[in-house]
């Protein structure tokens, strides 16, 4: 493999958060070059000129790196928050009685007492009395008592201190609030004038969202479809896990406000639902939040950290997720590195382990069937690597996590498509160039395959199609590579 090409051979793949602290090429190539795949901005966070400024600088460090980075645009979502407190955190206190109104402002509560603006404009439509609310991270719990024309009444049920900006969640109520906000749709307007290759839809509840994003992108960026991420934070997500798997190209475990909206002793059994759906549907899954969460403060992990890590892993993941680590935290390189040493020693035992839960593709969707029937061809004729020629790259995410965890190699034309397989468990790309044939292409991925190291002689399994076309995937073949 030429150097430019080498990967440290880990088939998991890291999505690490930046924000200020890697806004210099220095601290974004130590980054990189500690085995980041994917570049997260989180918009929640994100200035105006800031998603811009960050996508120019990844694509600059990755030109000079010659590898290609995925930069995934997560979009803030309608996320609810207390708003601002007049004065002091408020402590509130088991039993006590808090009024809540829709408003980003505070007011000085009468007589002291408990007064908090919610940043939820529907506050009023969507809360009945009976409904859970929770603050801060879920630490704090109220139960609604009453509803007035301009305000809920709830009661601690656990009390603690509430800051101004502090989360606010319904677990168990519907709400209304459209998937995007005003904020988020100036975002995606700068994230898809800079090229993002990954776009993030936060507290997703249904396909009708998915299909509002699409709209909106393809009406922005015709030529950039970049993947759509769909965050399973919600209840209804959860419940919808099938459904939003179906019309996207990435899912996420979103455990930090999963934990909250569902409990946190259900998130891990949820996070398995969320990768067997991924399995089902040919879809990646991203694991994300506080998998190394101590490394914002020390140089290593705890223990049960890195056995969260290996354990995603284990179960498949085919990207695990960094936030507060790399966005804020004191050792982001030394967080990265150790991510990606637990996924590579958690990857061992994969090696030839042939899964059984592999669903049967949908008869008319042939790129499933042709990587489905390529699956099992490499395990019957032993062999050591997988071979896709990919025009938007969703052929290459179908053989991606085979149930053979054999390598894929994954040829396209396109930088752009490169940039996107960055996200792909066991995928590593090279670019080959536009030619006028099958043949042809074929040709130049053997050009390639002929200079990896360990390939002269094997047997390889090789999926492209009959025309160079996207959607045109249709031919599978199993061939002895010449020594
Ligand atoms: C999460 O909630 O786990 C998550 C990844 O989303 P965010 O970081 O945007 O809160």
């Amino acid at each position: 493999m030429a150097a430019s090409d080498k990967r440290d051979a880990r088939a998991t793949r890291i999505v690490a958060t930046v924000a200020r602290n890697a806004d210099k090429p220095g601290a974004l190539a130590a980054l990189l070059a500690a085995g980041v795949d994917v570049v997260r901005l989180n918009g929640a966070h994100c200035e105006p000129g800031e998603i811009s400024r960050r996508v120019a600088l990844v694509r600059r460090v990755s030109r000079s790196r010659r590898l290609p980075t995925g930069v995934l645009l997560d979009l803030g979502g309608p996320k609810i928050r207390v708003g601002a407190l007049p004065g002091a955190p408020l402590s509130l206190v088991n039993g006590q009685t808090v009024e809540l109104f829709p408003g980003a402002g505070a007011e000085n509560a009468p007589g002291g007492a408990a007064r908090l603006a919610v940043t939820y404009p529907a506050l009023l439509q969507d809360i009945e009395p009976g409904a859970e609310i929770r603050l801060d991270d879920g630490r704090i719990r109220l139960r609604v008592d009453k509803r007035v024309r301009r305000a809920l009444f709830a009661t601690v049920e656990v009390g603690g201190r509430v800051k101004s900006g502090a989360g606010v969640n319904f677990p168990n109520s519907a709400l209304s609030a459209p998937a995007l906000t005003a904020k988020d749709r100036r975002d995606l307007a700068e994230g898809l004038e800079a090229g993002v290759d990954f776009v993030g839809l936060s507290f997703v509840r249904s396909p009708a969202h998915v299909a509002h994003l699409r709209r909106l992108m393809a009406r922005v960026a015709p030529d950039l479809r970049p993947w759509v991420v769909s965050k399973i934070e919600r209840k209804e997500a959860l419940a919808a896990v099938d459904e939003l798997a179906a019309v996207s190209d990435v899912l996420m475990v979103a455990r930090g406000d999963l934990g909250v909206e569902i409990g946190l002793a259900n998130v891990p059994r949820a996070q398995r639902e969320i990768l067997a759906a991924g399995r089902r549907h040919g879809v990646p899954v991203i694991v994300a939040t506080q998998m190394l969460e101590s490394m914002i403060k020390d140089p290593t992990p705890t223990r049960a950290e890195v056995s969260d890590v290996a354990g995603a892993v284990h179960d498949g993941a085919d990207a695990v997720m960094l936030s507060g680590e790399t966005a804020i935290g004191a050792w982001p390189v030394e967080a990265v590195k150790a991510m990606a040493e637990i996924a590579r020693e958690a990857e061992v035992p994969d090696a030839g382990f042939v899964r059984e839960d592999v669903s049967p593709p949908p008869a008319g969707d042939f790129a499933a069937v042709v990587a489905h029937t390529a699956a099992g061809m490499a395990r019957d004729a032993r062999a050591v690597v997988l071979v896709v020629y990919t025009e938007s790259g969703r052929t290459a995410r179908l053989v991606s996590k085979n149930p053979l965890s054999i390598p894929v190699i994954a040829f396209t034309s396109s930088e752009r498509v490169r940039q996107k397989l960055t996200l792909l468990r066991d995928v590593t790309s090279f670019r080959v160039p536009p030619t006028r044939s099958v043949e042809a292409l074929i040709r130049a991925g053997d050009a390639v395959l002929s200079r990896l190291p360990g390939l002269a002689g094997a047997v390889v399994v090789e999926i492209s199609g009959t025309a160079q076309a996207e959607g045109a995937t249709n031919t599978v073949r199993v061939r002895r590579l010449p020594r």
